[in-house]
């Protein structure tokens, strides 16, 4: 696939195989103005981010097709310029998958059930931390 430019946006991927997760996380998430997008599949969230920048791809780890360790991989192979944010319903276990992605990625991981207010709070850091480079032009292209 190919990657989009960074671009202004409130857009959020969503990426779990688990439709009440999907359900909970676009009210919640939208109820703050974000512009939330559901993928069920890792298949499905490739669709979309050829379609559009989003500053931010929320995404589970433990799903059929792919795992989410192999999708940030292909993600970052693909130089998609969002953010990347990890959910999962376990918890920590230092010889998870997760916890390898962590180490090696270093993007920010939340546990299910929710904390909201973490929720919350990580959303609006990954959208400054996107946009802090872009903000002054958005015409400018990033540096290769
Ligand atoms: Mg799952």
């Amino acid at each position: 696939m190919s990657s989009l430019p960074k671009a202004p946006n409130r857009r959020i991927l969503i990426v779990d195989d688990e439709a009440d997760v999907l359900d909970f996380l676009k009210i919640y998430l939208e109820s703050f103005g974000w512009q939330v997008t559901l993928a069920s599949s890792s298949s499905e969230a490739f669709v979309q981010l050829e379609t559009a920048a989003y500053f931010l791809v929320l995404t589970d780890i433990a799903m059929p097709e792919m795992d989410g360790y192999e999708f940030i991989s292909k993600l970052k192979d693909a130089n998609v310029q969002s953010q990347v944010v990890l959910m999962t319903g376990f918890g920590y276990n230092p010889k998870h998958t997760l916890i390898k992605i962590y180490k090696t990625i270093k993007c920010p991981c939340l546990f299910k059930p929710f904390n909201r207010v973490k929720l919350a709070e990580t959303v609006q850091q990954m959208y400054d931390e996107y946009h802090k480079d872009i903000s002054q032009d958005p015409q400018t292209p990033p540096s290769s």
